[in-house]
């Protein structure tokens, strides 16, 4: 039978999951705790992948190596860089990049060296699975307008309905957290939505390995001056009512 790996960075991301998650195998391999489980009669491994590219890396190899795992799945939160992408949103990738990757000039800037490209695209129908759910669990209201309200991060748009948007989700090994960095991660690639530290490492050994990936990540800040602070209060008190709601959504839709 074949097994689809769930993928945060921290606990407060994956909480919710790990905490429903029934009939649950756990096993560690690497300093990690891989738990075993079904979801509306599919088999599951989550994990924590912990923070950053390496710690990412790791945890897709150990996923693909160790658990067989034929398709994988990274939630999360991750920084908005567009305009478009608000606190509160979700962006499903259509590929990735590392913004911090440079080894000109042997190599274009962004190239990761010997594979001839930046980009990594997540798998199509994967993607467009999860775009579905993410749509659907949003649209029973995951998180009122109020929620963000309520807590100082509305950015002055009181009961702006969220949305789902799809694109380019730029990593690096950087918390993103001043207006200035985030500007200039924006001028230099445009068709960045979002900025976070695991899902291009994710993408890339997946690629390597030829296995299906797909994420999605809600914004839980600006990238800006505030980032710190929203970040914080985003993770612990609302990013995985997200996870949960949608990966929910997402395996039903499998069922049927
Ligand atoms: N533990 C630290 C910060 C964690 S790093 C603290 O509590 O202060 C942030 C995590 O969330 C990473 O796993 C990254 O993928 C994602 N993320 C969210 N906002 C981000 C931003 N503005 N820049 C980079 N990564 C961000």
């Amino acid at each position: 039978m074949s097994r689809i790996a769930i993928v945060s960075a921290m606990h407060p991301e994956l909480a919710a999951v790990l905490a429903w998650l029934p009939q649950t195998q756990k096993h560690t391999v690497a300093g990690r705790e891989f738990v075993l489980g079904r979801w509306h009669g599919h088999d599951v491994v989550a994990v924590l992948s912990r923070i950053g590219k390496v710690a990412a890396a790791t945890t897709a190899t150990v996923l693909i190596e160790r658990f067989d795992v034929r398709q994988v799945l990274f939630t999360g939160v991750a920084g908005g860089v567009a305009p478009l992408a608000q606190v509160g949103d979700v962006v499903v990738a259509s590929a990735f990049m590392q913004h911090d990757m440079d080894a000109s000039p042997l190599f274009p800037i962004y190239e990761v060296p010997l594979y001839g490209r930046s980009h990594f695209a997540t798998d199509a129908v994967l993607t467009a699975e999860l775009a579905l759910a993410a749509k659907a669990a949003l649209a029973q209201g995951v998180l009122d307008a109020a929620d963000l309200t309520d807590m100082g991060m509305d950015n002055g748009q009181v009961n702006r309905t969220v949305q789902v948007h799809q694109g380019l989700i730029i990593s690096g090994d950087r918390f993103v957290s001043t207006r200035l960095e985030s500007q200039r991660l924006q001028q230099a690639l445009p068709a960045a939505l979002a900025v976070e530290m695991e899902g291009a490492a994710v993408a890339q050994v997946c690629h390597d390995y030829g296995v299906p990936f797909a994420a999605m990540r809600t914004i839980s800040d600006r990238a800006d001056d505030d980032a710190h602070a929203d970040f914080l209060k985003f993770v612990d008190q609302v990013a995985s009512r997200y996870s949960a709601a949608i990966l929910d959504h997402f395996f039903t839709q499998r069922s049927r």
